[in-house]
């Protein structure tokens, strides 16, 4: 069945995240990444309740869900005509490039038995975000299949999708190379070439080569509205490597007499290990949150840490001490009396915890945990907090993201036929050397007809 292909993209184009992308041929259909748009959140904030029953078909109301058909369960749509999963004559699997929010946040609004696709290490990382009730992990995961690196899963008679590993700021990311008979589609996730496994990204762009893709779809996060691009991997003095971040910190560390904070995003294994490493540069130890020792105990970090219990999970301490059987605790009399001995998570959650600790010349490193920047709302409550009690905030971060030269680099080396850049404010900045750059509309369809990709 030639050119009978289609291409649906939902939603995520012009925003960062809320990717979702559907692949379809004959019956069978596959969509890519489930994550949650930011608007969401918007709509909820101060005071608003969700409504726990209605809670897909409100969404699907507002139109900050996707109305795709045969996804959502009979009893999640209540009024909403769309066909629902148990009723569908379609075999439809989602697959999730990576467990950041934004590619995965929309998850529980998917009927249970819908099958969903990620990689080993993805599900490992799902499974202990399930135990910790972290967000994005509202799943069963025992439902999750894991996909090996590599490895390409069928899915119904005409659609296969093989994950390959990418560097992001996140373990178990990972692209896709979607083959229908028709059509080659290649998707990079989020990626980057400036983090410490950027071989694997480059790994990935040479197998998406061999590939040779008719589409090419990429991330577009770091592309501006000034962006000049060059197709160039190129590394410049104002482009900070993961390396560096342990550098930095070391150093704001050894300047201080006070107390020091830091807030990471608690998937990113490895920005953990370089945080211990700078605090021990610094002769500091660093001092966890009990779900932050438990994710380092999961992944098999070997760097030493301590760990306390925040005020909210003291009714807790007996699952803790059974969950974290050997680890060494600290009482926060102890780090408080001595605080410039260690350097202490905390949580945007938590940052009352704070006000428990002496802050006079105290800093707050903020390495890439949430909220991330000013296009969340909770930003401006973190940094009006922080100036509240005069505790110093420095940003020392590594993006997950490829810069704008690496990104025209990859469209130019890859040279697919066409591309779309998305997970992007301006994917209009990214421009391929040879091929044809679509930016479609939420929503929009296209077909495969004689090699070209036409709108439906
Ligand atoms: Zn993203
Ligand atoms: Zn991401």
């Amino acid at each position: 069945m030639l050119d009978n292909t289609n291409i649906t993209f939902w939603s995520g184009l012009r925003t960062i995240g809320g990717t979702i992308i559907s692949v379809e041929h004959g019956m069978d259909r596959i969509l890519f990444d489930f994550g949650e748009l930011f608007q969401t959140q918007r709509l909820f904030s101060k005071g608003k309740k969700i409504r726990a029953n209605r809670h897909t078909s409100d969404l699907l109301k507002l139109q900050a869900l996707p109305a795709i058909e045969g996804i959502y369960g009979r009893r999640a749509l209540h009024d909403i005509p769309l066909v629902p999963f148990e009723e569908s004559t379609q075999q439809t699997a989602v697959c999730i490039s990576h467990l950041h929010l934004d590619h995965i946040g929309s998850i529980m609004h998917l009927a249970p038995e819908l099958p969903l696709y990620m990689t080993d290490e993805g599900k490992e990382l799902y499974a202990a975000l399930y135990e910790l009730k972290l967000p994005g992990s509202e799943r069963l995961p025992d439902r999750i299949q894991g996909v090996k690196p590599g490895e390409t899963v069928k899915i119904g008679e005409a659609i296969e999708v093989t994950f390959v590993g990418v560097d992001h700021d996140i373990i178990g990311a990972a692209g896709m190379l979607v083959k229908t008979p028709d059509v080659k589609v290649a998707y990079t996730g989020d990626l980057r070439f400036h983090g410490m496994n950027r071989q694997k990204s480059m790994a990935f762009v040479e197998k998406v080569k061999q590939f040779e893709p008719d589409l090419l779809i990429t991330e577009g996060t770091a592309l501006r509205e000034d962006s000049e691009l060059v197709p160039l991997l190129d590394y410049p003095d104002d482009l900070r490597q993961e390396e560096q971040v342990g550098s930095e910190v070391a150093a704001h560390l050894s300047k201080t007499d006070g107390a020091a904070f830091f807030n990471w995003y608690e998937r990113d294994v490895m920005r953990l290990k370089i945080l211990i490493e700078a605090a021990q540069a610094a002769g500091r130890q660093v001092v966890l949150e009990p779900e932050s020792a438990y994710l380092a105990r999961r992944f098999h970090i070997e760097h030493p840490f301590l760990v306390y219990m925040p005020y909210d999970l003291s009714n807790e301490q007996y699952i803790w001490e059974s969950r974290l059987p050997n680890v060494e605790w600290i009482s926060k009399d102890t780090l408080s009396q001595h605080a410039a001995m260690y350097f202490i998570e905390n949580r945007f959650e938590r940052l009352f915890e704070l006000l428990d600790f002496p802050l006079e010349h105290s800093l707050y490193i903020h390495s890439n945990g949430t909220p991330l920047g000013p296009f969340d709302p909770d930003y401006e409550k973190l940094l009006s907090f922080l100036d509240s009690i005069g505790c110093q905030k420095i940003d020392i971060f590594c993006s997950g993201h490829a810069t704008a030269n690496h990104l025209k680099w990859l469209v130019d080396e890859i040279n697919a036929s066409y591309v779309v850049p998305l997970h992007s404010f301006h994917p209009e900045k990214l421009q391929p050397a040879h091929g044809t750059r679509l930016l479609p509309e939420p929503n929009e369809t296209f077909r495969f007809r004689k090699g070209m990709l036409q709108p439906e």
